[in-house]
């Protein structure tokens, strides 16, 4: 029995926001998935922000304007506020591992987007975003992985891990964008096995994080694959966008 099954068997199955009781496998009840919030359209093309007001829907935030990206575009299914905030929030820092499923399925929402759907031949391979060990033993699963793990199965998608995380940085949030990527820089490294290493060239990556907030742990990352990992390219899916 996996960690995640094992879990699973362990909470009885209740709606994870209202505590309504579910059927089996269920965390969340039809009122509360609808309710989290999404990001709606329109959205910036670039970062997956969602812009206030009428606006065509070719266009960039005033944060993406004149920023350059390794990897393509970024798209969120969900916004980090309020309910969505509170389901990943029990998820990571309560430990409910079980959580990862409705996380993943709203994750998958974002296949509306033709720039995500379309991509068949080849198919995407999904990375996730590693954690350092230290933090991994200490919440004791990686939780974009658990996501990504779990989306792959959804969507029939091949799922790599070339990605390790070597250094655990220091507080992001008191730093710029650009004192966060300079922050960043050393923080990611391909894994020394050879057939991860490989297992990205010339493959497109859909690169899978929890929560996007400012992109700079998913533009290093997305870095490293496209220069060193040789990756077709990089597209950036989290689950919210904060
Ligand atoms: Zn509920
Ligand atoms: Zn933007």
């Amino acid at each position: 029995m996996s960690f995640a099954s094992w879990l699973d068997f362990l909470y009885p199955p209740a709606c994870a926001l209202c505590r309504d009781p579910l059927s089996e496998g269920c965390y969340l009840c039809d009122g509360c998935r609808a309710d989290l919030p999404r990001i709606e359209k329109p959205f910036c093309i670039q970062c997956g922000e969602h812009i206030e007001g009428f606006v065509p829907e070719d266009v960039l935030c005033s944060q993406c304007r004149g920023c350059e990206f390794s990897f393509e575009f970024a798209r969120a299914a969900g916004s980090a506020h309020d309910r969505a905030r509170e389901l990943m929030h029990t998820y990571k820092y309560g430990r409910q591992i079980h959580l990862h499923r409705e996380l993943a399925s709203l994750a998958r929402e974002v296949w509306d987007d033709p720039r995500i759907a379309t991509q068949t031949d080849p198919a995407w391979v999904i990375v996730p975003v590693p954690l350092h060990w230290r933090r991994q033993q200490w919440r004791w699963f990686n939780q974009s992985y658990e996501i990504a793990k779990t989306l792959a199965q959804m969507q029939g998608l091949r799922l790599e891990h070339p990605l390790r995380r070597i250094r655990n940085t220091t507080q992001q949030s008191l730093l710029s964008r650009a004192g966060r990527l300079a922050n960043l820089r050393g923080a990611f490294r391909l894994s020394g096995r050879e057939l991860r290493r490989k297992s990205v060239q010339n493959q497109p990556v859909l690169l899978l994080d929890d929560v996007f907030t400012t992109g700079s742990t998913v533009e290093e990352c997305a870095r490293i694959l496209i220069q060193e990992g040789g990756a077709e390219k990089v597209v950036v899916l989290t689950v919210l966008r904060g």
